[in-house]
This record gives structure tokens, C-alpha cells and sequence, in this order.
């Protein structure tokens, strides 16, 4: 397999993913100097992303909404079909019902962004094309606590070649892989600083997976900012929110923020620990050092317990990925009492951790998201009452609104492999196809 690295680095409207590959991250440090190249690469920019938003679009419609004239467009949208990123839908015939003639979409033959996640029991690889389509996808199960990272690495690694081979298979070009992890990750760095349930610290994975990946740039981030950052991108809202707070959990709880539309990451990239936050100062000891964290209440090891089960038994109830969670779900479904107390209780300790934060930050909306989604109907209404209770003021209309994400514990996943493809859009062109495909078979030609 070949990969056909980026030949330049994306000018970045925000902080979207860990700037792992150095190359990358040299490069992205110094803005673009205001010449007019880095205008025209903008400009590239803008295009693609209106096509994206609300294609299928005309030229002419592009130059109404990226306010350039139709000529400058006629270039732009040139020169990005050239590079295999848009195609141009052939004129209808005349007297056929279809699509409108000769508009512009993205290319679904062109770069494909591919997201991994390390859970705690599972290994998970899909490839999303320009458009945001999952092409391919591949889970295994795998015993990822307290195992060495190079094993684990090896097999994501192969899982990753696997699903990079079909996507190449169905016409797609993998341009980056992003890795999404249940831990802290520095800012800007592949170095997974501390990820308690897998007991890794002090790991730095990239290197490990560009040896096994050559060609193809790596970056690492956190899994809740990924999952934010899939809702932000490909949560279903129209308009999307751009001030919310997006909690999920495995084992551990983590939350992001998200900020007129950004990613709030703090100084060393570790933003959103909610899972530490005291909900009883003088609660039980938490692995973190602290006592009575929110974790210690809504950790998924804390609800299994609080509902009488064990970790193992649960594990063993429901083999495979999500099955502690499934375990949780099926009981409360069933109408099981000590596990309804003990999501009801989970919920209450969830939203007095998240009060702190919604007064904090007045955020639109909170999305329960990945591992959680399957339990929110037994955590939700607790939830909103302790918000309710504790929100500074609760009659602010939409503020601190609890809602379910759509894209289910897939979140994270979808937010990886969703970051290269929004690179792509960023900066076009520093993901040109080396080898010039432009329109692929089968498409039709333009009629410029
Ligand atoms: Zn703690």
C-alpha cells in the first residue's frame, strides 16, 4: 500500500487536532504569509468548504456565497477538479428530471481521511470520504487494559492497513489517520501523557504508527475532543451549536468544550477532565489523587458496582466492545432496580459536576455522547433535575439544554477520522493528488 503524504501543511482555521506529525507542526506554526499564493490557497479553501456545506452547487451559486466573481470561482473550481477534490456533474439532458446541470460536488473518488480509536476492550478503524461518508470500517475486540502499547499498536496498525486497502479499493486516496485515545494527550504532540484505564504513561504512539504507516501522517488526540468535535462537524444540527459542552465515557469520564466553534484545549491540551471534578470533596479516593470525583459516582466501574456487579461479571454477561455498557442498559431496560438507582444516582452526580461547569460557561447546549448514549434515558432525567437545581439561572432560554448525540459511541471515531477530512478542507491545497487523477473513471466530465 502507498500512501501520498500531503506535499504541504494546512492553514488551519482552528485547533483541530493534535499536530503530531512535525513536519506538519513546523510548518503550521508560522502563519501563511499574506502573498497571493496564500490568498489563492484561502480562496480554495472557501470554495470547497461552500461546496461541502451546500453543494450540489452551480459555479455560479459558489460565487454568491463566497462573495468572489464567477471568473476567480471558474479558476478556483478548475483547478480543485484538476486535484481530485470536486467533480462536475454533466448536464442533464434535455427533457430529463435530475440533477441540476453541470453542479459542482465533492469528489466521492478523492481523499479519504481514516480515524482510529483505542478503547479499553476494542480496536476501531473507519475511512470517511470528502463528504463525510463512512466507506469503510473494521472493529476488534481487544484487551487493551494494562497491555504494553506495541502489541496494541501492531494491531491497530493492521486494522488501519486494512481499512486504508478498502478504501484505496473503492476509489478513495488515504491522506491521514488521526488516533483517538482515552487519555490525556499533550497539545500538539502524539504523546499520550497519561491514560489511566489503559495504564499507559508517557507514551508517545506516533512514531510507533508512522513506522508501521508509512507515508501516512499520524495525529493523536484526546477521544472526548474528538467526539465534540464529530457533533460540531457531523452531529445533524442545523444550525450546529458552536458553544456546548460534549460528555462521554468508557471507563473514565471526559468532557470538551466547545467555543464559538473551536475546541477550547488549555494550556497543556488536557481542557475538559470532568471525570475529576469533586462532587463530594469528602468522597472515596479517586486514582487521580483527589477524593469524591465525579468518576468515583459515574465511572462506569462505580455504576457496575452500585448496581451489584462486577466489572469481570459484567464483561462476562456481554462479551466484546461496549458489553459492560450493553450489561447497564439491557438491566435498566428490564426495569432492574439497583441499576436504576444507580444511573439515577450516576445522572445526579453528572449534573452536579456539569452545574459547575454550565454556570461557568454558559454553554447552548450539553450532548451526552459516545459510551454514554445508550444509557442516557435512565441518566437524563436526574440529570436535568440537579442542572436544573443548580444552574445559576435556569430561565435563560436554551442555556445548558441536555441533548443526545446522534452519532452514538461512534463519536469519537467519526470526530478522527472527520479532522484529516476537515484539514483537507482547509487547505486543499496541500492534499493535491501526486498523481494528477483529477476525474476519475465513471465521472463525468465538466463542461467548462
Ligand atoms: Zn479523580
Amino acid at each position: 500500500m502507498s500512501y501520498q503524504p500531503p506535499g504541504v501543511v494546512p492553514a488551519r482555521h482552528n485547533e483541530r487536532i493534535g499536530r503530531s506529525d512535525e513536519r506538519r507542526r513546523i510548518q503550521v506554526a508560522a502563519p501563511l504569509p499574506n502573498t497571493q499564493q496564500a490568498m489563492r490557497r484561502r480562496n480554495l479553501s472557501l470554495v470547497l468548504h461552500a461546496v461541502a456545506a451546500h453543494g450540489p452547487l452551480s459555479r455560479a451559486s459558489v460565487a454568491a456565497r463566497v462573495g468572489l466573481t464567477r471568473a476567480a470561482v471558474s479558476t478556483l473550481v478548475d483547478e480543485l477538479i484538476r486535484d481530485g477534490l470536486l467533480v462536475e456533474l454533466g448536464p442533464s439532458r434535455p427533457g430529463t428530471v435530475g440533477r441540476p446541470g453541470s453542479a459542482l460536488q465533492l469528489n466521492e473518488h478523492g481523499p479519504a481521511g481514516l480515524g482510529a480509536e483505542i478503547g479499553v476492550d476494542h480496536l476501531a478503524v473507519c475511512a470517511v470520504d470528502l463528504a463525510g461518508r463512512v466507506r469503510a470500517r473494521t472493529e476488534a475486540a481487544s484487551a487493551n487494559r494494562d497491555c504494553a502499547p506495541a502489541p496494541v499498536l501492531t494491531q491497530l496498525s493492521a486494522l488501519v492497513r486494512q481499512v486504508a486497502a478498502e478504501a484505496e479499493l473503492g476509489g478513495l486516496r488515504p491522506v491521514g489517520l488521526a488516533v483517538a485515545v482515552p487519555g490525556l494527550v499533550a497539545r500538539g504532540s502524539s504523546l499520550v501523557v497519561r491514560a489511566p484505564n489503559l495504564g499507559w504513561e508517557g507514551v508517545d504512539i506516533g512514531p510507533e504508527l508512522r513506522a508501521a504507516l508509512p507515508g501516512l501522517p499520524v495525529t493523536v488526540d484526546n477521544e472526548a475532543n474528538l467526539g465534540a468535535l464529530a457533533e460540531l462537524w457531523r452531529g445533524g444540527h442545523d444550525p450546529a451549536p458552536q458553544d456546548f459542552m460534549h460528555v462521554s465515557a468508557e471507563i473514565g469520564i471526559g468532557a470538551a468544550v466547545v467555543l464559538d466553534g473551536q475546541l477550547l484545549r488549555g494550556t497543556h491540551g488536557f481542557a475538559g477532565e470532568l471525570g475529576h471534578v469533586p462532587v463530594r470533596p469528602e468522597g472515596p479516593e479517586c486514582a487521580c489523587g483527589g477524593r469524591g470525583c465525579l468518576e468515583q459516582y459515574a465511572g462506569e466501574e462505580a455504576v457496575l458496582r452500585a448496581s451489584g456487579l462486577s466489572p469481570e461479571e459484567a464483561a462476562a454477561e456481554h462479551p466484546g466492545p461496549g458489553g459492560r455498557i450493553a450489561v447497564l442498559a439491557v438491566r435498566a431496560a428490564i426495569g432492574d432496580q439497583p441499576t436504576r438507582r444507580a444511573l439515577r444516582d450516576a445522572g445526579a452526580a453528572l449534573g452536579i459536576a456539569l452545574a459547575g461547569a454550565v454556570n461557568l460557561l454558559d454553554p447552548e447546549k450539553v450532548v451526552l455522547g459516545g459510551a454514554l448514549t445508550p444509557l442516557a434515558p435512565w441518566l437524563l432525567p436526574a440529570l436535568e433535575r440537579e442542572l436544573g437545581r443548580r444552574v445559576a439561572d435556569p430561565a435563560r432560554p436554551g442555556s445548558g439544554a441536555v441533548t443526545v448525540s446522534r452519532l452514538g459511541p461512534d463519536g469519537p471515531l467519526l470526530g478522527a477520522a472527520n479532522s484529516v477530512v476537515q484539514a483537507v478542507l482547509d487547505d486543499p491545497a496541500g492534499f493535491r493528488d501526486p498523481a494528477g487523477a483529477g476525474e476519475p473513471p465513471g465521472i463525468r466530465g465538466s463542461d467548462a
